[in-house]
């Protein structure tokens, strides 16, 4: 019998580091016999009308008709008149949950040996709707804005991913005692899609006393799904328990069952172009891309492969503390698949 007709996923090596920790990725997926056929699309260096930015139409036509892809940082380019490449593609594909797991990488010791949460986050309003004016001088006004839709599209989500992952638990982090009807809402909201899953435990915590529970004892959470302002701090947090920006994965998921996996970092101009760059963060990202695409096997081993390889020691990039260059530390990676 001949091999399954590969899957088409959009790839946008993006800027800085991008194109380097991407070939990591090519190379690693290769290796694994990920079957994956990459469209690749570049950061345009003109303004698109169609999009009023960098981005191109057919790369977001691409993501569209594909429903998954894996995106390098993009540098947004300085001058006026063009929308920002993220809020682009926030905009255009309407990513509307950002997903971070975070989890202890064995061997690369952190104060916590433990770790293992998603952060899920709301990711187009709540605080960040950019609804900001001034009232009267010296007094301001920034609106938050909560929906019934939106807070169900991502409670939803979240006890979905919950269920198809295993995880037993899922707390709504809020701060309804004081945001009574913003974030009140958004509690009802998860109440109303807790119940139509009684197998996952459901719980509230408050902001403040999630932050105090999640830095004495990290362990007490599994998944957590909270509006913009709180996931954005969080999921900081919680990267910061497992060792920084160089580890951390994330994907956004958008309307119609889009998937794009992205780094949590930016383009690192500092070291880009220097074979320095940790691909970590960029390969665990596409690791959550497989298991989206529930390719578990494949997300599975090639894990397996960039954890051995960390724990091991012998080869790590200069950010772990190491003196490996990106190539070596993807070639050990490969060694281990
Ligand atoms: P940055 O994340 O690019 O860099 C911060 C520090 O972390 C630097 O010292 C860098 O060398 C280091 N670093 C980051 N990723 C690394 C990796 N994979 N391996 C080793 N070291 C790594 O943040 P910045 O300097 O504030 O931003 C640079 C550019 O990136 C800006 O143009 C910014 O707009 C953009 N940015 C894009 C995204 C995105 O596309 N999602 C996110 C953040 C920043």
């Amino acid at each position: 019998s001949s091999a399954p007709d590969p899957i088409p996923a959009t790839l946008f090596p993006g800027d800085g580091i991008g194109p380097e920790i991407a070939e990591a990725v090519k190379q690693i997926f290769q290796a694994a016999e990920v079957p994956i056929e990459w469209e690749e699309h570049y950061v345009g260096d003109q303004i698109d009308p169609r999009t009023q930015s960098f981005l191109t139409w057919e790369s977001l036509e691409s993501v569209r008709r594909n429903k998954v892809g894996l995106k390098g940082p993009m540098a947004t380019p300085i001058g006026k008149g063009h929308r920002s490449l993220n809020l682009t593609l926030r905009k255009e594909l309407n990513l509307y949950a950002n997903v971070r797991p975070c989890y202890s990488l064995p061997g690369y010791k952190t104060r916590y040996d433990n770790v293992n949460l998603i952060t899920i986050r709301e990711n187009t309003e709540g605080e960040y709707s950019g609804l900001e004016h001034q009232v009267v001088r010296g007094v301001v006004e920034s609106l938050k804005i909560i929906t019934r839709q939106a807070s169900l599209r991502v409670a939803e989500y979240a006890f979905h991913y919950a269920k198809i992952h295993g995880r037993e638990r899922v707390s709504a982090i809020h701060k309804a005692n004081i945001m009574q009807k913003t974030d009140g809402l958004f509690l009802k909201c998860c109440r109303e899609v807790a119940e139509k899953y009684p197998e996952i435990t459901y719980e509230e915590v408050v902001i403040d006393n999630c932050c105090m529970m999640l830095v004495k004892n990290p362990a007490l959470f599994d998944v957590l799904v909270m509006p913009n302002l709180y996931g954005d701090i969080i999921s900081d947090l919680c990267a910061g328990l497992v060792g920084g920006l160089g580890l951390t994965p994330s994907c956004n998921i958008g309307e119609g069952g889009i998937a794009l996996a992205e780094a949590v970092h930016g383009s690192a101009p500092d070291i880009a172009g220097k074979n320095l760059a940790n691909p970590t963060a960029l390969l665990l990202s596409a690791v959550t891309m497989l298991r989206h695409l529930e390719l578990y096997d494949k997300a599975e081993r090639i894990q397996n492969a960039i954890l051995t390889t960390i724990a091991e020691g012998k080869y790590r990039t200069a950010d772990l503390g190491g003196s490996s260059s990106t190539t070596d530390f993807t070639k050990a990676i490969c060694g281990h698949l």
